[in-house]
């Protein structure tokens, strides 16, 4: 295949998509896939999930916990959006906050806002300040529309789309492009980020947990405790990679940059 004909098409994608840029990092985003469709297949996915797994009914007390704390901190991060010009970040959103039995110590939150909450994760968190930094960090890969930019980053590299399916956006399109990336087996719950996501999800996600009240310096006992969990890698972790580096930037950002943000 020639340059040629690689590059018109994923020139012509790029004109047809929309670019937007993440709060605080002001880094420009490419998205190929429209949000809407990417939105409604996380929906199914979620509601799929949810059947095959063992929810816990909406009156335990680790779902209530998990909801209290779930919508504080969405509640903190649309207002932060709002105030910064960013509210059609959540548009189309439908905020779910589900827990789940099980050991795996995992949480997520796919495009739209469903989000699952493990009870391992929750058993390992000392408080409900660990709970808000896990929160807040998966709220904010769905805020900052990682998953869609993942994907569009898959398909501008491999190049599959073609110029016609694209520039309608058009859902079998998208579903496509869906299917390829995810190849059946991995749900938008368990999308793989990379570094430069979970940097800003960090930072986001800090901003985001101290308005809602929380303190953020627990964010850091918390990903030092996950590192530590000896014999076996945590689920979160093979998604969320955690190391010195990741967390002496979480404590730069929280010593000389967090407090501009929530005044
Ligand atoms: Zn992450």
């Amino acid at each position: 295949m020639s340059l040629r004909s690689i590059f018109l098409p994923l020139l012509t994608l790029i004109l047809f998509s929309s670019c937007s840029k993440v709060p605080i990092s002001n880094r420009k985003q490419m998205h190929l896939l429209n949000e809407h469709d990417l939105i409604q297949m996380a929906n199914l996915q979620y509601e799929e999930f949810m059947t095959n797994a063992e929810v816990l009914p909406s009156n335990h007390v680790q779902s209530k916990k998990i909801q209290k704390i779930g919508e504080k901190v969405q509640h903190a991060a649309e207002s932060f959006l709002k105030k910064n010009g960013h509210s059609h970040r959540v548009d189309g959103f439908a905020w779910e906050f589900k827990t789940v039995e099980s050991e795996v110590l995992n949480a997520w939150c796919m495009p739209g806002g469903k989000v699952c909450f493990y009870t391992g994760l929750i058993e390992l968190a000392d408080n409900d300040d660990q709970i808000a930094a896990v929160m807040g960090h998966e709220i904010a890969h769905a805020i900052a529309k990682h998953g869609n930019e993942r994907m569009s980053q898959q398909l501008a590299l491999t190049g599959i789309m073609k110029l016609s399916g694209v520039g309608q956006k058009d859902s079998t399109e998208t579903k496509t492009a869906f299917d390829y990336v995810f190849s059946g087996s991995a749900s938008l719950g368990m999308l793989k980020f990379s570094r430069v996501h979970e940097t800003e999800s960090d930072k986001l996600g800090l901003v985001f947990m101290k308005l809602a009240g929380y303190n953020p310096n627990e964010s850091i006992s918390f990903w030092n405790k996950m590192a530590e969990q000896g014999g076996f890698v945590p689920q979160i972790l093979s998604t969320h990679p955690s190391d010195e580096t990741r967390i002496n930037d979480l404590q730069e950002f929280i010593d000389t940059e967090l407090d501009n943000y929530v005044d």
